[in-house]
């Protein structure tokens, strides 16, 4: 079928920029966004941060400014009768004189924007009103488009011309209807057909908002019902081993080493946990706690019920400086007891190595701490039966399954993130996962206080730093480093190194960051453990799991710099200790509204959970840090997680009752479902990384 817009060329540039070959493509390639274009704004109305608007007037005059050498900026003063606005050009000045003249009626559409206290329209599109038709231009849809496609011509504009002319011709392509009945009626779900018309050809709101109801859920029933398949699979394929007794390790450490009372969130967590390990099913569980809520005790607690079966146990830390901490809590809270926990990471070596390897094979070695490195080919263990991964964002579902082969049956497996996941996002990347959550912290803890300060701000800040280590406490100073500019930053953090050390010549610092070696790194780190430095100057790299509770101040510099799941984790590095803790956020003087944001929330509250909710409105899930990596990083084509959290939901519990009641998939009321997904597989991105 020929399609009109569409030459070869196009062709081409469609399929190279958005992979799009073929109609059923260009029909799933959705607009990003609407606007209603039946309505006309008033220039006197317009007031703040505005969307994208029409205005009907005339064009009053012309002005040109010069900007430097061969650049020249055009304005045309426009009125509706209500006040004036600017149009502004930077290129195309000759074509624009040609087009637009003063005095004729036109509609301008476009974002408008405050300069010098006028509203400006930059490149607006502009029509002669009186050749167009407002009424029929209902709901104009927004298509994204790449910098190449714009230059060839593809503007949004022109995308919506080509999908247009691709819906009128539906009529005679056949669009197969993608689920049942069942599902579609007691839902009320419009068509598939409906539905790919509405979304790109829509009437009005209505029309949007059924077919983007309609087309979300299909799309999230199919990753449930994708990872749901997955999970029940994997639980008739594999047994649990069954950890029937708790038995001397769990006691003895229970009665004569446990330094102070569980919380009840722990002592809700470990039954759960003991319930999943005795249930002769493998445990898949997620424990979620916010930064100190004592995950790393539950983690203990767990393994040493492992050990007391006869199995062994590992932990993996994303970092080797968290891998050695916990490799030092581990062995203080087992104090006294007979039990060998070694440590191996990229710089257990040589010999210590060989030890290491040998321990794990003859079963010697009854706890691992360790890196990545646990889950190397090599690494071999004599009966592994629970893994415990510290930080899951950085832990992907295929690195969870290598940790299967390690065993006959599958270890136990319990997943920590000191990052809380949002619900309908956990159910979406970790679907597979039963959840735990410790939403209580330790007592006696009192809530880090919060502040932000301009960085002109410094000599104040500077003496309330002296006066915290003159009350015996430790200070964090971190710097940003982000990976692409790291030159620059390291040297960033090299000067602020030496200068600090100038600021404070009473106190001895420490630095840490990535590019040092290990053990120069790690001897950096010990001085600050120990007390010997009251200030550690560090990059990100202490955000995960460093524990100094008589650290009290953490003082984050270029804080705009930062996402808010990581200003988080920083701010959790403080506040372990009895004394009250202070987080500092230092910015420059301009600050973009999202980056307010961030700033406000973080000094609002100390609620992991309500600032995952927050990161994921503000950056959206897919540039959540790990989703990437999670394994699961499905293209999302038109849901999305943080704001369809109802639809996730919806789309979770359908998909659950066609598993219950069709477990092995092949029963001939769901061949419909069982096909699609067949085929879905097989197209999308990644769903292979969960078959
Ligand atoms: P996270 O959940 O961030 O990994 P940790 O396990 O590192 O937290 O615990 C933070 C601190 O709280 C540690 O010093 C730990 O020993 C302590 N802790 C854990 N559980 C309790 C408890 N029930 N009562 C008091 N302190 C606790
Ligand atoms: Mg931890």
């Amino acid at each position: 079928m020929y399609l009109s817009g569409v030459g070869p060329k196009r062709k081409e540039i469609l399929s190279k920029e958005l992979g799009i070959n073929t109609y059923g493509d260009l029909l799933e390639y959705f607009p990003y966004k609407y606007v209603d274009r039946s309505k006309i704004y008033s220039i006197k109305d317009m007031v703040g941060d505005m969307p994208f608007v029409q205005i009907k007037g005339r064009i009053l005059s012309f002005d040109e400014y010069e900007m430097g050498p061969r650049k020249k900026r055009l304005v045309a003063h426009f009125s509706d009768g209500t006040g004036v606005v600017d149009l502004v050009w930077f290129q195309g000045v000759q074509y624009v004189y040609k087009t637009y003249h003063a005095g004729i009626e036109y509609v301008v559409f476009g974002k408008p924007s405050i300069y010098s206290g006028r509203y400006q329209f930059a490149h607006p599109d502009l029509d002669e009103a009186a050749k167009l038709q407002l009424s029929s231009m209902g709901m104009q849809p927004y298509y994204m488009t790449t910098e190449t496609m714009k230059k060839r011509g593809l503007t949004s504009r022109s995308m919506e011309k080509i999908t247009k002319t691709l819906v009128e011709k539906l009529q005679q392509i056949e669009i197969l209807e993608t689920l049942p009945d069942f599902i579609i009626n007691p839902l009320h779900l419009c068509s598939r057909k409906d539905a790919l018309r509405w979304i790109h050809y829509p009437q009005s709101t209505e029309e949007v908002q059924k077919a983007q109801v309609r087309l979300k859920f299909e799309e999230l029933f199919y990753v449930q019902l994708n990872i749901l398949r997955y999970a029940s699979d994997q639980r008739r394929k594999y047994r649990g081993y069954v950890f029937a007794h708790v038995g001397q390790y769990f006691n003895d450490f229970y009665h004569d080493n446990l330094p102070f009372p569980l919380t009840g969130a722990q002592k809700r967590v470990m039954r759960e946990i003991r319930a999943d390990m005795n249930s002769g099913r493998q445990m898949n569980r997620l424990l979620q706690g916010d930064v100190g809520s004592g995950k790393t005790l539950v983690a203990l607690m767990s393994m040493l019920i492992a050990i007391d079966n006869g199995f062994q146990a590992c932990i993996m830390a994303p970092t080797e400086i968290l891998a050695e901490q916990h490799l030092q809590t581990i062995k203080d809270f087992l104090k006294g007891m007979n039990i060998r926990v070694e440590l191996l990471t990229g710089i257990v070596k040589g010999k210590k190595r060989k030890e290491v390897l040998e321990g794990l094979q003859s079963g010697d070695v009854q706890i691992l701490v360790g890196t990545h490195a646990v889950i190397e080919d090599n690494v071999i263990f004599y009966r592994l039966g629970l893994a415990v991964v510290d930080e899951q964002h950085r832990f992907g579902v295929a690195q969870r399954a290598k940790l299967w082969a390690k065993s006959i049956n599958p270890p136990h497996i319990l997943v920590m993130t000191a990052t809380p996941i949002p619900r309908t996002l956990a159910m979406t990347l970790y679907g597979d996962l039963d959840v735990s959550v410790i939403d209580e912290l330790p007592p006696g803890r009192k809530p880090i206080q919060t502040v932000h300060k301009f960085d002109n701000q410094m000599t104040s800040l500077y003496s309330g730093i002296r006066s915290q280590i003159h009350q015996g406490r430790q200070v964090y100073i971190v710097f940003p480093l982000i990976k692409e500019s790291a030159k620059k930053d390291l040297k960033n953090l090299e000067e602020g190194y030496e200068a600090l050390k100038e600021v404070f010549p009473e106190f001895k610092l420490s630095k840490v960051h990535g590019q040092m070696k290990p053990v120069e790194k790690e001897a950096e780190m010990a001085k600050f453990v120990s007390g010997e430095t009251q200030i550690l100057v560090a990059t990100t790299v202490i955000e995960v799991g460093v524990n100094v509770p008589n650290a009290s101040v953490m003082v984050i510099l270029d804080a705009q710099r930062f996402g808010l799941s990581q200003l988080h984790q920083l701010r959790g590095r403080v506040g372990r200790g009895a004394d009250q803790s202070y987080c500092i956020l230092v910015t420059n003087y301009k600050l973009s509204t999202e980056t307010r944001k961030r700033i406000d929330i973080m000094c609002d509250t100390n609620d992991g959970f309500r600032i995952a909710e927050a990161d994921l409105k503000l950056r959206g899930p897919g540039d959540l840090e790990g989703t990437q990596q999670s394994g699961v990083a499905f293209d999302l084509k038109i849901a999305d997680i943080a704001r369809d959290g109802q639809i996730v939901q919806m789309a979770r519990d359908e998909a659950q009752k066609i598993i219950d009641s069709d477990p092995n998939c092949n029963l001939p009321v769901n061949s419909l479902l069982w096909n699609r997904l067949k085929e879905l597989r097989k197209t999308n991105i990644n769903w292979a990384a969960i078959s």
